[in-house]
């Protein structure tokens, strides 16, 4: 064989190797592994609202060939619950799970993307997010602190809470000490009442030791692991602070705009998958788990219309006295409140009554 030959032979060879081993070499330098940490604000045994950043995590592995892995941590084991947002922000963490209204403190703005008092059912929250233009306008207002966050769950109505004895009118609720964090609390301290903001783990031994007449959590399922029900008997609802509050997902804008593309495709899905599964999670643990507190004593009671009128009528007084002051609060809020306003109109004609009838008519 003469060396050109061999060489010709040779290169022949090694060009056809190149062509079968291209597309592998292609996809492997496409889709680096990458190692996010997500920070949750929320403890394991919160099992339905923690357990939506594991479906997320694992539909990313699934859809990456496990080359994106996101590892989830629970609020405090990387940084204390309520400060994801703050190392979302700076970098500390590449992303989180979090409530936004966590943060009305830095700018009540936030509430809009989880739950606004007498704002947004679960269904509602969804469709301004989704096909309501809420998302585009909470994105806006989320750059501004470096974060691109995605809807990631909602817990539907809450219940209003666990309280020592009835509440029988709005006189009933002056000095009485409860816990409840947020919006809620600030419209309860208007109404007479004395607000208190403790971690979950804290309530049940104020409960117990009489330094709270009141507290609210979540909903039956989550409630009922806290044993509440073992001090307070009466169990009120609705939670007219929380109708339909939505969780998010916050990632560092850098590190997002790092990902390869397919990687953002994953995590965009599983997002969404995350945040319905959420939803369906709590409509279905929640019957069961009110039907064992009844057999335990627990007494349903609906709060007083005048409770309810009073709560309503001071919300929108200080969401208007915000949106004087706070130009981000008041462009998100006229939005808000149209697209609110507008979904009444349409769920007070078929919605409601097919759901009255349903529920009330024997
Ligand atoms: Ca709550």
């Amino acid at each position: 064989m003469h060396r050109r030959d061999f060489l010709k032979g040779a290169g022949s060879a090694s060009l056809a190797g190149a062509a079968v081993l291209a597309p592998q070499l292609a996809q492997a330098a496409d889709t680096p592994v990458v190692k996010w940490r997500l920070a949750s604000s929320f403890p394991k045994s919160l099992d339905t609202i923690y357990g939506a950043a594991e479906i997320l995590s694992k539909r990313v592995a699934a859809l990456t060939n496990g080359k994106f892995e996101i590892r989830v941590f629970a609020g405090g084991e990387l940084v204390p619950g309520l400060q994801v947002l703050d190392a979302v922000q700076n970098g500390t963490v590449e992303c989180g799970h979090s409530a936004s209204y966590y943060y009305v403190g830095k700018n009540m703005a936030f509430a809009f993307d989880c739950a606004m008092p007498f704002g947004l059912t679960a269904r509602q929250q969804n469709a301004w997010m989704v096909a309501g233009g809420g998302l585009e306008l909470m994105r806006e207002f989320f750059k501004g602190y470096n974060i691109v966050q995605f809807p990631g769950g909602n817990t539907g109505t809450q219940m209003g809470g666990w309280f020592r004895h009835e509440i029988k009118s709005l006189a009933d609720l002056k000095g009485l000490k409860m816990r409840i964090p947020g919006l809620g609390g600030k419209i309860m301290a208007r109404l007479g009442a004395v607000p208190q903001t403790l971690p979950g783990g804290d309530i049940y031994p104020a409960l117990e030791r009489g330094a709270l007449d009141a507290a609210e959590w979540v909903g039956p399922y989550d409630d009922e692991k806290l044993g509440f029900y073992k001090i307070a008997k009466h169990y009120y609802y609705p939670g007219w602070w929380e109708g339909g509050p939505q969780l998010s997902f916050m990632v560092n804008q850098q590190k997002w705009t790092a990902l390869p593309e397919q990687y953002r495709q994953a995590f965009e899905v599983a997002a969404i998958e995350a945040n319905a599964a959420m939803l369906a999670q709590y409509d279905a643990k929640n019957p069961p788990a009110m039907m064992r507190l009844v057999q335990q004593g627990v007494k349903l009671h609906a709060f007083p219309k005048d409770v309810m009128l009073a709560a309503r009528r001071t919300a929108f007084e200080l969401f208007d006295e915000e949106a004087a002051k706070n130009p981000a609060f008041k462009k998100i809020y006229i939005e808000w409140k149209r697209f609110r306003d507008s979904e009444i109109q349409w769920f007070k004609v078929a919605e409601a009554p097919y759901a009255n009838f349903l529920y009330y008519v024997k």
